[in-house]
């Protein structure tokens, strides 16, 4: 395939057959034919229009930290927002890029004495990823925050869409529906106490310590919660812990968790997800729907 992005993008922005598990939490998957880094706006709608006009794909990468590349990589462009990443502030209201890190906005809420994302302290994905599946944990949500975002349409478009627009629920919006590539999001904050709001930063920072294994690659939880069961439970509850496939491996310290301990392949890691879905299944009756994206070749 064809691809011609040097009127968009400086030299040092883009790679041809680039390996993508360096920039992935999960570390592991294939190749992008070529990887974009844009660091304005207008460079984002240029792509997608590019891509519209010459029929090239092209898909868009955060932190890669809900998200498995398969080991054929992705045929056409990625689109790594990581460089646009600025976070600004007017009172209450916080203005971030979509290449953020979550983590970094709920840390500068702090800074601001600005409560309503400390639930989002250990979520190590980007703003625009987390506005896609409406991350949330321990109670709070994007849907809580978020006012409005500022997207690339499908026809490359910058527009503004609304946060009730945007059809946010348990770890779903229609973002990947419209086809709409976040760029910015605004997200409307309460003064409170900065003391209080470290406390409760600190206690959740705690939780997740001890319980999720960060010592290793991983794409957190795999599995959505099924309604009236707990995903963890039921995998524990099928003695799948410690399970491994290559070396991808259902956690001993979470269950509802798959790490890489060091050379998984992607191939490794499904597999060892079908495996889990299977036996559950199985053994409880449940089918246990993928909160994880998977995409790319063979
Ligand atoms: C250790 C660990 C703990 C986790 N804990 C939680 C948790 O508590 N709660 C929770 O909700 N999630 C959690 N996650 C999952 C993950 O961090 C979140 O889903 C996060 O929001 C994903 O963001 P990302 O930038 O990594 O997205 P990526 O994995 O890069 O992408 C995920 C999807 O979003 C799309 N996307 C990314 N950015 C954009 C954009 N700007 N515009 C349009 N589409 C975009 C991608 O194309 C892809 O389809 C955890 C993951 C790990 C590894």
């Amino acid at each position: 395939m064809n691809i011609n992005l040097e009127h968009i993008y400086r030299a040092d922005q883009m790679k041809k057959n680039e390996p993508l598990k360096d920039y992935l939490y999960t570390k592991m998957g294939g190749e992008a034919d070529v990887l974009v880094i844009p660091d304005t706006y207008e460079q984002v709608a240029k792509t997608v229009q590019y891509a519209n006009l010459h029929n090239v794909p092209y898909m868009i990468l955060g932190n890669g930290s809900n998200l498995i590349i398969k080991d054929g990589g992705i045929e056409g462009i990625v689109i790594l927002l990581t460089k646009l990443d600025q976070i600004s502030n007017e009172g209450n209201i916080i203005i971030a890029q979509s290449g953020a890190r979550i983590i970094d906005v709920s840390r500068y809420a702090l800074d601001f004495s600005l409560t309503g994302l400390e639930f989002a302290c250990g979520i190590p994905g980007t703003v625009g990823g987390a506005v896609y599946m409406n991350a949330g944990a321990y109670g709070g949500e994007i849907k809580d925050v978020l006012e409005s975002i500022i997207a690339v349409d499908r026809d490359g478009n910058v527009i503004k869409v609304n946060a009730e627009d945007l059809g946010l629920n348990y770890r779903t919006s229609n973002v990947p529906d419209n086809g709409y590539i976040v760029l910015e999001a605004t997200f409307k904050l309460t003064e409170g106490d900065p003391a209080l709001i470290k406390e409760v930063m600190d206690d959740l920072t705690f939780k997740r310590e001890s319980k999720q294994p960060l010592e290793y690659p991983s794409c957190g939880s795999v599995f959505k919660r099924p309604p009236g069961y707990f995903a963890g439970k039921l995998i524990q509850d099928s003695n799948l812990q410690g399970v491994s496939i290559g070396d991808a491996e259902v956690s001993k310290k979470h269950a509802g968790f798959i790490i890489n301990k060091g050379n998984a392949t992607a191939t490794d890691y499904i597999a060892l997800i079908h495996h889990v879905q299977k036996t559950v299944k199985e053994k409880f009756g449940v089918e246990l729907e993928r909160e994880v994206r998977i995409i790319g070749r063979d």
